[in-house]
């Protein structure tokens, strides 16, 4: 087969030197076709968009053409033309085909339309679907525009370790990691496991945020984010929760919760304004396939000021939804961490608009959260969305000494591993601020798919680790 350089399907669908000749590779999507010509739909993951292939029968083997099935990997030369009937305004007039590789018929993607569900049990090979390469490719361009947000504000993109030994941010959710051998564990006289032996020397988890070294970052070097996995070992089979996923932690000094709120609103419209710009296509796709109401809700989130509403005054507006007779699976009253269906509750029948919930009950917020006057409430924010509830959850942090180490007794935290972290408040403390976005929350509210397991690659939940 002649030597010539390939073309992408993303490039060449803009093309319209009709009459050149093209080299295109791709896997074959579908086959039809008559005695005379054979139509080719072929796909290589640039685009949402195939390419048809025209193939006059007369000009190639029989059996060559036989082999072209669905999933098959082929190597294309041929000449531009235009196109009446494909859908696209071009086509290619093939000239000599290459199978690169051949597909056995017991390629479990040859019809269309195998169900979500179905499609996780082939995860490998499912990003070759339509729908799946059109969330790949959001995946792809959100990491961009997250990275382009921050850079180009002046943030310094900084990484955190995943292997930790400080628990104090989830005890009992965590993952531990040890190389100690489980068959013949060592112990201590008095019973209790000899970490001495162990590869760090003592108990060590997979991280579950970056947070606390991102705020020793913040307070070096101004404003950080880092973007990274994060594992929590939580039994919650939801729609909603991974126990590997990756995280963005933006950690600034000198922000207040009022800068932080901007912050976390100024980077969600960012990145919701790039999906729609950038990869209009693939949501476009993802709109008609799945769910009507989606760019009309990516819009509706540019439009307007997110709400920014106290806890208090979110549990008063409950309240009154149960008087007025809404039902809510589980009670509403002060003091309670709010539910996924509270959340939507505020955001899609209330407000109708994205809300910050802001100034909740200490008691259900982590030990680092500034502290208010009433003695009863925390600086903290969480970014509630439509579909997804929380998206974003951050807070200011506190910066006094003193109160964070009387909030760390009362929890009785376990502070011995976590020494560097207080020298933030006894070195030149700062009033500062940050949050954490679930990188896959974005991607569920961007791409409209339901189930969290649809937005990343390789999964992993309770009971699956499969690929
Ligand atoms: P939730 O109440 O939804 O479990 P959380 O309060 O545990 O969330 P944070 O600890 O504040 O969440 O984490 C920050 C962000 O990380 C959340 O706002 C969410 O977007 C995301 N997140 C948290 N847990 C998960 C998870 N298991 N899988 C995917 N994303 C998650
Ligand atoms: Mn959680």
């Amino acid at each position: 087969m002649e030597r010539i350089a390939r073309t992408r399907i993303s490039d060449l669908l803009k093309r319209e030197d009709f009459g050149s000749t093209i080299n295109v590779k791709g896997w074959v999507r579908t086959k039809r076709g008559s005695k005379q010509v054979t139509f080719i739909a072929i796909n290589d993951g640039s685009t949402i968009h195939n390419i048809q292939i025209v193939a006059d029968v007369a000009n190639f083997d029989e059996e060559l053409l036989k082999s072209i099935t669905t999933g098959a990997c082929l190597s294309v030369n041929g000449t531009l033309a235009e196109s009446v009937g494909s859908g696209q305004h071009v086509e290619l007039q093939a000239r000599e085909i290459e199978i690169l590789g051949t597909c056995g018929n017991d390629y479990p993607l040859q019809k269309k339309g195998h169900s979500l569900e179905f499609l996780r049990e082939v995860a490998h090979l499912r990003p070759r679907t339509n729908t799946f390469g059109a969330v790949f490719r959001i995946r792809h361009n959100m990491a961009i525009a997250i990275h382009q947000f921050f850079h180009e504000r002046g943030f310094y993109y900084f990484h955190t370790p995943l292997i930790t030994a400080s628990d104090c941010e989830g005890a009992g959710q965590m993952f531990q990691v040890t190389t100690l051998d489980l068959n013949d564990v060592k112990r201590k006289d008095d019973g209790s496991i000899d970490y001495s032996a162990d590869f760090f020397g003592k108990p060590t988890s997979l991280t579950v945020s970056g947070q606390l070294e991102g705020e020793l970052a913040a307070t070096a070097l101004g404003a950080i984010y880092t973007f990274g996995p994060t594992f929590r070992a939580e039994n919650s089979n939801t729609p909603r929760h991974l126990a590997e996923f990756w995280m963005i932690e933006p950690e600034v000094a000198f922000n207040d919760i009022e800068d932080n709120m901007a912050l976390a609103e100024d980077f969600i419209k960012h990145c919701v304004r790039w999906a729609l710009d950038k990869c209009y296509d693939d949501v476009k796709f993802l709109n008609d396939m799945f769910d009507k109401g989606l760019i009309e809700r990516l819009k509706g989130v540019l439009d307007g000021e997110f709400v920014r509403l106290k806890y208090t005054d979110g549990i008063k507006i409950l309240e009154q939804a149960v008087a007025d007779g809404h039902k809510f699976e589980f009670p509403v009253f002060w003091g309670m961490d709010l539910a996924s269906e509270h959340e939507r509750f505020l955001v899609e029948d209330h407000f109708k608009r994205p809300v910050i919930l802001t100034d909740y009950p200490k008691e259900i917020k982590a030990f680092y959260m500034k502290q208010n006057d009433d003695g009863k409430t925390v600086r903290a924010m969480d970014v509630l969305f439509p579909k997804i509830g929380e998206i974003i959850g951050g807070s200011e942090r506190e910066a006094d000494y003193d109160k964070l180490m009387t909030r760390i007794k009362e929890l009785g935290i376990p502070m011995k591993d976590m020494w560097w972290y207080l020298d933030t408040r006894r070195f030149g403390s700062c009033p500062h601020s940050g949050f954490g976005l679930g990188f896959e929350r974005l991607l569920l509210f961007v791409t409209g798919m339901s189930n969290i397991r649809d937005v990343i690659p390789f999964p992993r939940t309770p009971n699956n680790a499969e690929f």
